[in-house]
This record gives structure tokens, sequence and C-alpha cells, in this order.
């Protein structure tokens, strides 16, 4: 199960309706993942009740304020919260200073680990794909190994295998009962899907190597324009408009979308809602959870 909020809908200046961009991800094993951090994200992060300190990875797209300036006092709130153990920071080159300066810059306690363009630990792999926007910026994407299927209990009874060695076989490993091998496949139903994968876009125009992923489950993308500004005049500025993100789901065909980085010029998302209908597109206000359930 993944558990997505999207904690800010605005993008480039804030209202005080749309915060700036950052998106909370918590996956089955309890990560927790913030995917930019906007001004006030931690803010956002207290009113769901997530301690700004419980969370394990940051990956900031890009360095453009409004994805950024969050991450100063979260680290600060961080290290007032007497954080010891190490924070994952994820981002494009350059991200080893932002990492050094700021820690250095709040008297962190704890280490901030910068890992530019990609992050892999146990069963999550977090890549960056490079964007189509005016600074250099990443897209992520967020792979989970999902590991083997359900295990069979009555097939695991039949073969003998005692409950001891059970774990072994749901990690994937064959074990040995009265002198025969017993292979995972045995006792395991098959996954079609062994992944789970989440892209999240930050800020970019539409980007062919967003299509040339395979699967996507769940994406993010921005859409910072409605229908009013021409697809052209949004890729020159680097992004999007919801005519975009329309083409790239029809194409990419996630089993869920979720729009973000609205542009303050709209009041009300109407715009947007419209051109969706449909589709399993979400179209968030600031808070908005979305929970992708995995068998
Ligand atoms: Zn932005
Ligand atoms: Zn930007």
């Amino acid at each position: 199960m993944l558990v997505i909020t999207v904690l800010g809908t605005g993008g480039a200046v804030p209202t005080p309706r749309r915060w700036l961009p950052s998106v909370l991800v918590e996956d089955r094993k309890g990560r927790r993942i913030l995917l930019d951090v906007g001004e006030g994200a931690q803010y956002r992060l207290m009113e769901i009740g997530v301690s700004p300190s419980s969370l394990d990875i940051i990956a900031i797209t890009h360095f453009h304020g409004d994805h950024l300036f969050g991450l100063p006092g979260l680290l600060s709130t961080m290290k007032m919260g007497s954080r010891k153990r190490d924070l994952v920071l994820v981002g494009p080159p350059g991200i080893e200073e932002v990492a050094g300066g700021l820690a250095r810059y709040v008297g962190a306690e704890f280490a901030v680990r910068a890992h530019v363009g990609g992050f892999r630990e146990g069963d999550l792999e977090v890549q960056c794909v490079e964007a189509v926007h005016t600074s250099y910026s990443c897209s992520y994407v967020l792979r989970w190994d999902l590991g083997p299927g359900r295990l069979k209990p009555e097939r695991a009874r039949e073969l003998g295998v005692p409950v001891t060695l059970l774990k072994e076989l749901k990690l994937g490993r064959p074990v040995e009962v009265g002198g025969r091998v017993v292979l995972p496949e045995d006792v395991l139903e098959p996954r079609a899907d062994r992944h789970l994968t989440l892209v999240y876009s930050g800020d970019t125009a539409p980007n062919e190597k967003l299509l040339g992923l395979g699967k996507v489950d769940i994406l993010i993308h921005e859409a910072t324009f409605a229908d009013d500004v021409a697809r052209q005049d949004a890729h020159r500025e680097g992004h999007s408009t919801v005519l975009d993100v329309v083409d790239i789901v029809d194409k990419l065909r996630p089993r869920v979308a979720v729009l973000v980085h609205f542009s303050s010029r709209y009041r009300d998302l109407e715009r947007y809602v419209r051109h969706v209908r449909g589709r399993n597109v979400v179209v968030p206000e600031d808070l908005d959870q979305i929970v992708y359930l995995v068998d």
C-alpha cells in the first residue's frame, strides 16, 4: 500500500489555498519519502500528524525556490527534535553542497547523506530522469520490488514444509524438506507484476523519456497551466498544460495520475477538471490523500 498526501498543489507562487510543491509518500514498510519541500511543507506535515523528524528520504527535483525553500526550516525542526539518525537527501548535481551547507547552518547532529541522481535501499530504488525545464531538473522514478506473491498454506502443508522454513521461501530462497528441494514458486502464488512504480515529474515540459519508462502505476505530473495558455508558451517556460498531461496519461496509461503545481492564476480548478473527466486522474486540493492498494 502507498499513501500519497499532496501537501502543496501550488507552483512558483503560493496562495493561501495552494501551498508550494511537496508530496509525501508513505510505503508499505512505513518509509516516509518527501518529494520536494516547498516553503511551509513542515506545517503541512504537522497538520496531518506526521512528525518532520520521522522522514526517511527527501528528494529535491531542482533548485528553484518553490521546491526547496521549505528544507532549511524542516531540517532545523529535525535538529530541535533531537534527530540522530541519518537523513537521505536525493537531488540533482549540487545537492551535496546544499546538504553540507544546510546541515552546518542548522547545526544538525545527524548526517545528511546526499545522493546525486538516485538512491537504492532494500526494495526501493529512486532514480532521476532529466526533466525538460529551464534549469537542470529531475523527474523521479520510485520503484519498489514487491517480491514474490502470497503463500498458499495448503500447498506448503502438502509438501510438508515446516513453519520455520516458510520465511525462507517467502524471501525467495529454496529450502530442503526431507531430502527434497522445495522452490519458492511451489508454495507462493505467482505475481504478475513484481514492481510498483511511481513517477513524480517535478517541473517539466512534456518529456519523451517518461514515455519510455515502461509500466507506470502512479504518475504525479505537473500541470502548471490549464487550457488558457498555449502549449508552446508553457513549454518555453519548462512547464506543461493540462492538455499535455492528458496526452501523457493516454500514452503511459498509469493506474492513477495526480496533477500538481497549479499556477496561482487559477482560483478554482474547473479548467483542469473538465479535461480529465472519464480518466483516472485526480485534481487534488492541498492535503488530499490518495491511497493506492497493492495486492
Ligand atoms: Zn516549480
Ligand atoms: Zn522550476
